[in-house]
């Protein structure tokens, strides 16, 4: 069957050189009037990506941007198109290509988006990388500026993030034809048709411009990414770039599909036209390499929050019985019993107070941003990585040795709520960071072998917690 063309659909129009198999006359790439509100005036049918056919067709499609790609065509014409998006489209039937012109930067476009479009023709790709890659080749090319039976509309607040996350052909049983590791792609695997990599965000950097070899300016981001295997990078260039910014490092997982690669001593991939990224796809080892990823979070993490979910202080403290615990019964309880969650008290001292060395180094607090250290003297600090404003909590390692009769906790193995800081500084983080010197050597002399009772909690269980917290201090 010849391949449908959308020419045969608009009648008034025929091909113009610039911009072939597209089906837009100059005439047709002009805006008529913005348009604030879309009203639908044909009767549109929802389709599935895999039931597309070519051909005219009134059709309403739903997915989530795997592949996007910024091609401006800058036009000197009042009005006129001044680029299009080319974007892959997923479902959780198959991928489409759309070509998104557009006349006005309406469109702030990252991977991962839940879209839906309106469009009145869905076109056959003749293996022309340019206008439909191989992966992707049913495509469909809209101008909503312009056509007013066409429209796109990005779902940002509507998305609970549960549509379209899993891939095609994704079985959690079978071993899925082209998945490996990232040691396995960098010792030859990149050869194999339709290649797949499972990854963990490890790193993001952040955001640079460079110019490139056309003299425009672009962004870039590089993240580390990360399996079982391996450490790879991961490079996203132009508007995409921005598309890394709601990634949490050891949380976000990517299932990458055809890279682009080079390799160096480690695999360094980029998106190219065929390249299909899905974030966070809902399939078995998506869920098993998070977890993998964060044990080893757990164990980097140079000041893990105080986890409120499995930890309620009010209740914890409410509690009708009140067991004052040994640190020797503790740990025994944490060997025999190591799904349960268990509540007490201990009276303890503390051998070593750290607050005025950790002051003067600039490390007084701590957190971890885009899966890097963080360490100030004061209660926020913009992130390297990112730019943004974080949040620091006391650094746990202000305290020595903590012992009782039976045992000891090493350096900085508490973790305290930011309630158990202030009962036991006697002020909150940020009066701390700016107290005077005298004051903090005051505190470290008060404190000091003083016998104090902490309320503890521990939770072995999934292996969330491996560590004693504190959810309040008593003098
Ligand atoms: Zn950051």
């Amino acid at each position: 069957m010849p391949a449908s063309s959308i020419q045969s659909y608009f009648s008034s129009s025929s091909p113009t050189k610039s911009f072939p198999g597209d089906g837009f006359t100059s005439e047709e790439l002009q805006v008529s009037s913005p348009t604030t509100e879309w009203v639908p005036v044909l009767d549109y049918e929802e389709s599935e990506i895999a039931s597309l056919e070519p051909g005219p067709r009134c059709l309403t499609i739903m997915g989530r941007i795997v592949n996007v790609y910024d091609t401006p065509k800058p036009s000197k014409r009042p009005k006129a198109a001044q680029g299009f998006f080319k974007l892959m489209i997923a479902d959780d039937t198959g991928v489409m290509t759309v070509r998104l012109w557009y006349a006005t930067p309406l469109y702030a476009l990252k991977l991962g988006q839940l879209v839906t479009l309106w469009t009145v023709h869905i076109s056959q790709g003749d293996g022309q990388i340019g206008l439909a890659p191989n992966a992707a080749p049913l495509f469909t090319s809209i101008f909503p500026e312009n056509e007013r039976n066409c429209h796109f509309m990005i779902h940002e607040r509507s998305d609970d993030g549960t549509m379209f996350k899993r891939p095609f052909g994704a079985n959690d049983s079978q071993v899925w034809p082209g998945l490996m590791t990232l040691r396995n792609f960098t010792d030859g695997g990149f050869d194999v048709d339709d290649c797949k990599l499972l990854v963990c965000v490890k790193s993001i950097g952040p955001r640079k411009k460079f110019t490139n070899k056309n003299g425009n300016t672009s962004e870039s981001m590089t993240a580390v990414i990360l399996d079982d295997t391996s450490e790879g990078i991961l490079t996203l260039y132009g508007s995409v770039s921005g598309s890394a910014s709601a990634w949490k490092p050891y949380d976000t997982v990517l299932l990458i599909s055809n890279p682009g690669w080079r390799i160096d001593k480690s695999a360094k991939l980029s998106l190219n036209g065929n390249t299909q990224l899905f974030i966070d796809p809902a399939i078995a080892d998506a869920r098993y390499l998070r977890a993998l990823s964060q044990r080893l979070i757990k164990r980097e993490h140079v000041n893990p929050p105080f986890p409120h979910d499995v930890f309620d202080a009010e209740e914890a403290g409410g509690a009708a019985v009140k067991v004052l615990y040994k640190l020797s019964e503790i740990d025994e309880f944490a060997r025999t019993n190591p799904t349960e969650k268990a509540v007490g008290y201990m009276s303890v001292i503390i051998t070593q107070l750290n607050i005025v060395v950790n002051y003067k180094r600039e490390m007084l607090m701590s957190n971890e941003c885009c899966g890097k250290p963080i360490f100030s003297s004061k209660v926020k600090t913009s992130c390297r990585q990112c730019d943004r404003e974080c949040m620091l909590r006391i650094n746990p390692r202000i305290l020595g040795d903590v012992i009782d009769e039976t045992g000891a906790i090493g350096t900085g193995k508490l973790i305290f709520s930011d309630a158990a800081w202030e009962q036991l500084l006697g002020r909150t983080a940020e009066q701390l960071v700016s107290a005077p010197l005298d004051v903090m050597k005051y505190l470290e002399q008060r404190l000091l072998f003083l016998r104090l009772t902490l309320g503890f909690g521990i939770h072995l269980g999934n292996e969330e917690i491996g560590r004693l917290v504190v959810w309040c201090v008593k003098m």
